[in-house]
């Protein structure tokens, strides 16, 4: 067949991507199923300062006593985008804490870039003013996602303890407006203090021209140390079900405008979460890893390995005895927590949701694929 000389570029970076996209997927499901490190590690949570400026009810990753000197330098983490590149990364999602708060965020980002890894960035956006967002943008950031749980500012301020809503909305308005704007997601933790909101939130942001508007359960994690059920209890909707269906509607109204959100699999289970367990095979270690502030590598925060970048490489670390049972341990946990990063990213990695929603899968490659 003859090439069409007018198709543009990005369709032919799309199309190999999908085809590596595709590489990566079975040896990946490959690795997991055989309990072994995987040759590639597409995706890296980096978690790159515990500092925030917000204070939200539900949250457990913010650490009021963290110092930026205890952190990962900059140039500690610059080191790690060729490491991280020669592991197959694809992306590394930075957040914290607030990982804006990090003034060499730029120069971070464009270190991954060069290397050809999409730099996402999570942010409370309470920091972001048009020259910032101007500057990472012009550093290379692929996509930014801003947390946001309410679309009335009162309500904003009784969940995350500061008045910020307008700065949430000035900062979508700043990515939105640049000259190349950079795709923006939302995330929306769902709790007793916004469930019957949710619909007018997803408006909002929709009006906004947001690309992604994800919803996340307040829950118990593993990893999340500091929520008792004393905190947690309050926080939980009181009607599970009623959000439920209320995603579906708002997951079938995104779709129809070409916006991104859950997937099926995890709204239909999404009441696991309140309930302390999962339904989802888990990819930890497999599909992804995590590093902290200190350079602490580990599947997820429930299994540390005590193995950090300051001492060894990725490569020594992922090949570690104590890494591979940290695999081992991660197969045998059963799904015991229940939000995005885990389940979410596990029920895109169901087969069926691979083969019955393929223009969904190829949606999510080509938003988040791209480097
Ligand atoms: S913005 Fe994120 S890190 Fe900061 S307090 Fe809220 S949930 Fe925690
Ligand atoms: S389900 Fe996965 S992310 Fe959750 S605690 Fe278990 S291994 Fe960690």
């Amino acid at each position: 067949m003859k090439a069409d000389a007018n198709r543009p570029v990005e369709n032919d970076m799309t199309i190999v991507n999908m085809a590596d996209a595709a590489r990566t997927y079975f040896s990946v499901r490959a690795a997991r199923r055989a309990g072994t490190p995987p040759a590639q590690i597409p995706l890296v949570y980096f978690d790159i300062t515990r500092r925030c400026d917000s204070a939200c009810v539900m949250c457990a990753f913010r650490d009021s006593a963290a110092r930026a000197e205890d952190e990962l330098s900059t140039e500690e983490i610059k080191a790690l985008a060729p490491a991280l590149a020669s592991k197959r990364a694809r992306i590394v999602s930075f957040g914290g804490g607030e990982p804006i708060l990090r003034p060499d965020l730029e120069e971070i980002i464009r270190a991954f870039r060069r290397e050809g890894i999409s730099a996402h960035v999570n942010s409370n956006g309470l920091s972001i003013t048009p020259e910032r967002a101007a500057s990472l943008a012009d550093a290379g950031l692929s996509m930014i996602y801003i947390s946001c749980d309410h679309c009335a500012p009162e309500k904003y301020r009784r969940i995350r303890n500061i008045d910020g809503f307008d700065r949430v909305v000035s900062a979508v308005e700043c990515f939105k407006s640049l000259k190349r704007p950079v795709p923006v997601g939302i995330n929306v933790a769902v709790s007793s203090l916004n469930e019957s909101a949710l619909e007018d939130i997803a408006d909002f942001f929709a009006g906004m021209k947001a690309d992604k508007i994800q919803f996340t359960p307040v829950n118990r994690l593993p990893q999340h140390k500091s929520m008792t059920e004393e905190t947690l209890e309050p926080l939980v909707p009181k009607d599970i079900e009623g959000v439920k269906s209320t995603l579906r509607k708002i997951a079938g109204k995104l779709d129809s405008l070409h916006i991104r959100s859950n997937t099926r699999h995890f709204i239909d289970n999404i009441h696991l979460a309140y309930e302390g367990r999962g339904r989802v095979p888990c990819y930890a270690g497999f599909l992804w890893v995590v590093i902290d502030p200190a350079g602490n590598v580990m599947p997820c925060y429930e299994y540390d390995t005590g193995l950090n970048l300051r001492e060894k490489t990725i490569e020594e670390i992922m090949d570690s005895g104590e890494f591979r049972s940290r695999l081992r341990e991660v197969k045998a946990c059963g799904a015991k927590c229940f939000d995005c990063g885990s389940a979410e990213t596990g029920a895109r990695m169901r087969l069926a949701h691979a083969v019955g929603r393929p223009f969904e899968v190829y949606g999510e490659i080509r938003m988040h694929g791209g480097a």
